[in-house]
């Protein structure tokens, strides 16, 4: 039984086709990191599996769900898919702690009392206790993800989705990132990772995946696919 099951997913921008039939299945707790050249569709992957893109053909079963289908609730669905972007995205006139707290009010899932515990708790978990009333700009890059990170932690998803979390960061902030997310995955968080950091993908994944032009071109555990042959 899968986490989520991708069966023959196929997108489209216009007659353009990106995504030219995926299967993917990946179990609960599995680190999944997927590499290819840019322009192969790995963006627009993460996208629609959080439903910021619509598939345009196939099925996308997330816990038994298909949610391609138009009976699905979008933004339910995003609750369960935390997602971090290559450049933050974080709200620049609200503290990092009310960057935390917001969705989880706002959706009702937390009063005000829990929302700001839970932000406490995460915001010590990526090292950033001392910031709860700091303002994004204030922060450097590596502080910036560390808060989007903690702030999609703050919806309790079911999976984690990170599009190029560190390609927007100096060099010497990389590996703070890398750390709370190879802290995340050792606590068993099911995490879907586009990245080109080939040693983080050799360490940490589960199972890589090479896109190459909409298509799944190899797969297999780090172990099988870094060996020289
Ligand atoms: P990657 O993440 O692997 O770099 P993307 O998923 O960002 O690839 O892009 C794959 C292709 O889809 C590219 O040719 C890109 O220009 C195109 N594309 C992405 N988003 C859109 C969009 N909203 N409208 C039209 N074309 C798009
Ligand atoms: P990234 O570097 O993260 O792949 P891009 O610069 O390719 O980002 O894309 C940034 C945004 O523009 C995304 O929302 C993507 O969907 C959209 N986009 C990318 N390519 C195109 C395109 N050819 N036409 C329209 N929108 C695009």
């Amino acid at each position: 039984e899968y986490l989520i099951e991708i069966k023959n997913l196929h997108k489209y921008f216009g007659k353009t086709e990106v995504l030219k039939g995926l299967d993917i299945q990946i179990q609960k707790g599995e680190v999944v990191v997927m590499i290819g050249p840019s322009g192969s569709g790995k963006s627009t992957f993460l996208r629609t599996m959080n439903l910021l893109e619509k598939p345009t053909k196939g099925e996308v079963y997330f816990e038994g769900t298909n949610i391609a289908d138009k009976s699905v609730d979008v933004f339910k669905h995003r609750e369960k898919m935390g997602m971090v972007f290559q450049q933050f995205n974080l709200f620049p006139n609200m503290t990092v702690l009310e960057n935390l707290s917001l969705a989880p009010v706002k959706t009702g899932k937390m009063d005000k009392t829990q929302a700001v515990e839970k932000a406490t708790q995460l915001l010590e978990r990526v090292g950033l206790a001392d910031k709860a009333q700091a303002y994004p700009q204030s922060l450097s890059g590596g502080q910036q993800q560390r808060v989007a990170i903690a702030r999609a932690l703050a919806m309790n998803p079911e999976v984690m989705l990170f599009d190029e979390p560190t390609s927007a960061l100096d060099p010497e902030m990389v590996g703070e990132v890398l750390n709370v997310m190879q802290e995340l995955a050792k606590e068993g968080m099911t995490m879907v990772i586009v990245t080109h950091e080939m040693g983080f993908a050799k360490n940490v994944a589960d199972r890589v995946l090479f896109m190459a032009d909409g298509v799944i071109v190899e797969e297999g555990k780090p172990i099988d696919l870094f060996e020289n042959p």
